[in-house]
């Protein structure tokens, strides 16, 4: 490809409102540009970005028994009415009408429009297991778009879904998936972990993130350091042991403790060390109050206070129901002489605390000498609060370690829960009626190529690995009014062209400085420059990754660039 007249508009400042590295440099290299909040545009070399890893994607998806559909991104609002779903998607998912006043939605996931059509098409289970996947633009209406195609309101997903007659084939059909992911996000080059994740089911592993490891992840991982154990903090069970103190119980005690409201204003204040202290959340629970203790030092974990009532709605009280309930403010709410109707349940850790401090239910007051078995009703003790780093693994094996990862990909077992609410049915082979049971697993094909850019940068510009690069090589003519570097541009363009290379020709009437500012920006993963050595037959190579650089003779040139491609991979 000639760069004269490619559209590669490049810049040399930052845009303003790019906060991230990956936004900054496929802004700055010309790979993408903003058409509306959250919509994207992708030019050229941010397109051929956009094939090689659907490229990926798809072969993997293939090699896994995948067959490729394509499903319309306009559906029909019914759909979403008859699987349930309509009112509980929210704003996120965008509406429109017809010219006859129907109702539709662009669709955000196509769960429904895929369990219909193979509820129409599959009637036995001769013709199951089944894999369809499709590669298409999706649209959510995030509340906040940001970071570029991170996260963004249109965007490409890969999005596969399975039909199995039993849920051993389900979990062969997530393996084969799971498996797929493994090789696609390697291919890709990225530095990733598949991490168990939230099903909404309690306790169960039937879901797993696929998260590449960076700091402006918005996701974050407990891994082990000493296995391979990594879950989303959000469901990491802990199994971290107190041991109670000898301290012998005082009497309880109650403090003033003037605008004292925080954790921290409280240990501060007292000269306590947070592990002394209780947490006390009242969340409403299916309307119905209910007070959660944590240690001071310790995070309450929404999902697993969901779980512990049965996954029921689980919201934080608000100041006016939490006055109405506990008559006063949130900051000295406390579990001790709270009204009947009122349950209390507690972490672990709060079982063997020893004179704790907690809000005495009214202003400015605070509670001293606490000691749960003795003052105060506690029906169930749980795992109710967010792993730590420094916590055992929950797999027995070494101590938990945080890092921060952006989700790509996301594999999931669905069972009946579509097929049931659409009706989804095959005949067995004893001619009765059974419901197909579902997997779905996504990628953000957009995502992970903004991933792969926050993992493959540097000051410079972005350095792409070569499985998804938008060309092998950037052949560059340092000076395109010299005959002779102008002549050997052309015939090394061809010759490399013809040798199967993925050349971007730089051939531009620009400064050597200007080109070489662009190229490393660009960020292709080979440079080959023609300069003033071009009569003698000898260019210099630029590996983009390591910067190396050496002078080579154009007879040897084919032969090197097969072994520096061929390393790179
Ligand atoms: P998130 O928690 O980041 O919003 P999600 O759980 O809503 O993701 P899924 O519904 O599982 O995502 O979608 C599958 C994949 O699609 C995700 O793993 C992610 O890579 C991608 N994806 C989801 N939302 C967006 C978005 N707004 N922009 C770009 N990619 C997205
Ligand atoms: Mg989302």
């Amino acid at each position: 490809m000639r760069q004269r007249t490619y559209l590669t508009p490049t810049l040399r400042e930052i845009p303003a409102d790019a906060e991230i590295k990956s936004h900054q440099l496929m802004l700055r290299a010309g790979f993408i540009r903003q058409t509306a909040s959250g919509i994207y545009s992708y030019l050229p070399l941010g397109n051929r970005v956009l094939r090689k890893v659907e490229e990926i994607i798809r072969s993997e998806m293939d090699l896994a028994g995948g067959q490729e559909v394509l499903l319309p991104a306009i559906q029909p609002a019914e759909l979403w009415e008859e699987s349930g779903r309509l009112g509980d998607y929210g704003p996120e998912l965008m509406r429109l009408k017809d010219r006859h006043g129907r109702d539709f939605v662009l669709g955000a996931t196509h769960e429904e429009v895929i369990t219909t059509l193979v509820r129409d098409d599959v009637q036995t289970y001769k013709k199951l297991p089944i894999n369809l996947y499709q590669i298409q633009t999706k649209y959510r209406d995030e509340r906040r778009p940001r970071f570029g195609v991170l996260r963004s309101r249109e965007f490409i997903m890969k999005d596969a879904y399975s039909f199995d007659t039993s849920k051993e084939g389900l979990d062969k059909s997530y393996q084969a998936m799971y498996q797929a992911y493994q090789n696609i996000f390697t291919r890709c080059q990225l530095d990733f972990r598949a991490v168990e994740a939230d099903s909404g089911a309690i306790g169960g592993t039937d879901t797993h993130e696929f998260m590449v490891l960076s700091d402006i992840g918005e996701d974050t991982i407990a891994y082990s350091d000493s296995s391979d154990f990594a879950a989303n903090v959000e469901i990491a069970p802990v199994f971290a042991k107190h041991d109670k103190s000898n301290e012998t119980p005082l009497e309880l005690e109650k403090i003033d403790t003037p605008n004292i409201k925080t954790i921290n204003e409280l240990t501060a204040f007292l000269n306590i060390k947070a592990d002394a202290s209780i947490k006390s959340l009242l969340f409403m629970v299916n309307e119905e109050p209910a007070l959660v203790l944590v240690r001071g030092d310790h995070e309450v974990n929404e999902i697993k206070v969901k779980n512990a009532f049965n996954k029921a709605t689980v919201e934080l009280a608000t100041p006016e129901q939490t006055a109405a309930i506990l008559g006063c403010e949130t900051g000295y709410i406390g579990p001790i002489g709270i009204p009947d109707g009122v349950i209390v349940i507690a972490d672990k850790a709060i079982e063997s605390l020893v004179n704790g401090v907690c809000g005495a239910n009214e202003k400015d007051k605070h509670l001293k000498n606490v000691n749960p078995e003795r003052d105060l009703k506690v029906s169930r003790y749980e795992d109710l609060r967010l792993i730590q780093e420094g916590d055992p693994s929950p797999d027995g094996k070494g101590t938990i370690q945080f890092a921060m990862g952006i989700e790509v990909g996301h594999v999931f077992k669905l069972g009946t829960k579509y097929s049931e609410a659409l009706g989804a049915k095959y005949l067995d082979e004893n001619g009765k009626s059974q419901t197909m049971i579902m997997g779905c697993y996504g990628i953000g094909v957009t995502r992970t190529i903004a991933a792969i850019v926050e993992q493959n940068h540097d000051e410079n510009g972005i350095v792409w690995p070569i499985s998804v690069a938008p060309f092998d090589l950037h052949l560059v003519t340092i000076n395109v009014k010299d005959e002779g570097q102008k002549q050997l541009g052309e015939e090394l363009y061809q010759s490399l062209t013809n040798e199967r290379y993925d050349v971007l020709y730089d051939d531009r009437p620009e400064r050597a400085g200007v080109k070489f500012k662009d190229s490393d920006l660009i960020g292709l993963p080979v440079r080959v420059a023609i300069g003033k050595k071009a009569a003698e037959g000898i260019v210099e190579v630029k590996i983009r990754k390591t910067g190396e650089m050496f002078e080579v003779h154009i007879s040897q040139l084919v032969d090197k660039l097969r072994n520096i491609l061929s390393e790179l991979n």
